[in-house]
């Protein structure tokens, strides 16, 4: 039997206003193109990954030598984070959302015992890995963070910094400072914030690895690489413990980012095949990042956030979240047990919200790369034109009129 040849693949363009992947931009997409065929050792090829490297750590604001970029997703940064964690070693995990619950199985699966995993390979209960829940739209504060660091004295904590399944921000200085004071080494999940907030990775002296992804403050899409950087004392205690991955070690990943021995060398080695495509847009990306500056696009995004939460505000919904890339919200109570549905027609026409992945279910709305009035304005309009689509009724044009005076 032959497979049919099926159609050529057509993605439609749709308003990618969810929790990520953004909206990649027209330069990304055309840097990846826009090149000639090379093999991945190509000298030119290599200097886009060393100055993709260098633009990494003014986006990460550090200097740690081991900082670039894994090829994948969010999650093969995190897993190569967290492929740190060896079996029974104690580690203390802060879980207030889909997210943070997803790196909490990430790190039972590398911190059971054989027989924990053995006993139950898909979800392993680990005796050494100790779970702080939160409860969804709350954040992990520094009190969580210090009480239960001094209770149970782990060698490792990690927690989300922003929380994409609830839209929360969780507290980095506190759990930096419990991290120094009682000399555990703390991981953070920075998928959601790098590229977005103001931070210098290198204020936070308790905090030894971090990992974010290619698809939203950085907007690196085509899948790209996920940003990690890894201090000094992390990479000492790798190379004690080992790790138990090829693909995703951070000393030999970072051999081909011309990193070796802990030292910026003129050229790196071969560890696995780069697409020169790939490492285009990347480095098309950053660049983008660093022209508009890390504060400036904080503070945009601090921005459109406020207009938009006031806009949706007036329209009757009720945000719980506090990050300022994405709105976590209830609709209006006429509504309530209707947001699957609700979701559904709004993605149905392109407009591409999401619901909550975890209980109580909610709407996410994003605004990664969606700044601009027209944008937030559109987002306004199509949101409350659904809404009285659902007889919900709703003044569309004094929400826009709310959204625009906090633009002014
Ligand atoms: C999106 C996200 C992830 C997963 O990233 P992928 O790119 O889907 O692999 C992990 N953690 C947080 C906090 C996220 O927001």
């Amino acid at each position: 039997m032959n497979a049919p040849v099926f159609p050529e693949l057509k993605i439609p363009n749709t308003i990618a206003a969810g929790p990520g992947p953004g909206n990649t931009s027209q330069r990304v997409l055309d840097a990846y193109y826009n090149q000639g065929v090379a093999d991945h050792m190509n000298p030119d090829v290599i200097r886009g990954m060393i100055e993709a490297k260098k633009m990494l750590r003014e986006i990460w604001g550090t200097n740690n030598v081991h900082t670039f970029g894994v090829a994948g997703t969010g999650w093969s940064g995190l897993d190569m984070m967290f492929s740190v964690v060896h079996p029974g070693e104690k580690i203390v995990l802060f879980v207030n959302g889909t997210f943070s619950g997803i790196d909490e199985l990430s790190v039972r699966m590398k911190g059971a015992t054989e027989e924990e995993l053995q006993a139950n390979s898909l979800d392993p209960k680990a005796a050494s890995v100790i779970t702080v829940k939160v409860p969804h739209g709350q954040s992990v504060s520094g009190e969580i963070v210090e009480k239960a660091l001094g209770e149970h004295k782990p060698k490792w904590a990690a927690m989300a910094h922003w929380e994409t399944g609830s839209g929360r921000v969780n507290d980095i200085r506190g759990f930096s400072d419990a991290c120094e004071k009682h000399g555990v080494l703390g991981l953070v999940d920075a998928v959601s914030s790098l590229g977005i907030a103001e931070f210098r990775a290198d204020d936070y002296p308790g905090i030894h690895g971090w990992a974010s992804c290619p698809q939203k403050g950085v907007m690196a899409l085509p899948l790209t690489y996920s940003p990690v950087t890894f201090s000094d004392t992390y990479i000492e205690e790798l190379k004690k413990v080992g790790g138990r991955s090829f693909a995703h070690h951070p000393i030999l990943e970072a051999r081909h980012w011309s990193i070796i021995e802990g030292q910026d060398v003129e050229k790196g080695s071969y560890h696995r095949t780069h697409s020169p495509y790939a490492v285009a847009s990347f480095h098309e990306a950053l660049r983008m990042v660093l022209e508009e500056g890390m504060l400036q696009r904080a503070e945009r995004y601090r921005t459109a956030e406020k207009a938009l939460n006031a806009a949706l505000t007036k329209m009757g919904c009720t945000v719980t979240s506090n990050m300022t890339s994405l709105l976590v919200l209830d609709l209006p109570e006429q509504l309530h047990g209707q947001e699957k549905d609700f979701v559904a027609k709004c993605r149905a026409e392109n407009f591409c919200i999401w619901p909550t992945l975890s209980e109580p279910t909610q709407i996410r709305v994003g605004i990664l790369n969606l700044l601009k009035e027209e944008e937030l304005t559109e987002i306004t309009r199509r949101f409350g034109d659904m809404l009285n689509r659902h007889d919900c009724k709703t003044d569309v044009d004094a929400a826009v009129a709310e959204l625009k005076r906090h633009l002014q």
